[in-house]
């Protein structure tokens, strides 16, 4: 049961990473509107001066976007 199924860990999942900050998620936030994740730090602070996800423009809470996130 082992040594021959390897898994590939260069191959990078985009969906394991965030388009904020480059890297794997840190403690993983959801926007509810889209479903489109980012680490908690990097949505919570690109939340405070934008109210659209970053990567598809979906308008997060109009007047609470943190409470958008989960
Ligand atoms: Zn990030
Ligand atoms: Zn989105």
């Amino acid at each position: 049961m082992h040594g021959t199924t390897r898994i590939k860990i260069t191959e990078l999942n985009p969906h394991l990473m965030c388009a904020l900050c480059g890297g794997y998620f840190i403690d993983a936030t959801t926007i509810v509107e889209c479903l489109h994740s980012f680490c908690r730090t990097c949505i919570v602070r690109y939340l405070e001066s934008n109210k659209y996800c970053p990567m598809c423009d979906a308008q997060v809470h109009k007047t609470r976007p943190l409470l958008s996130i989960r």
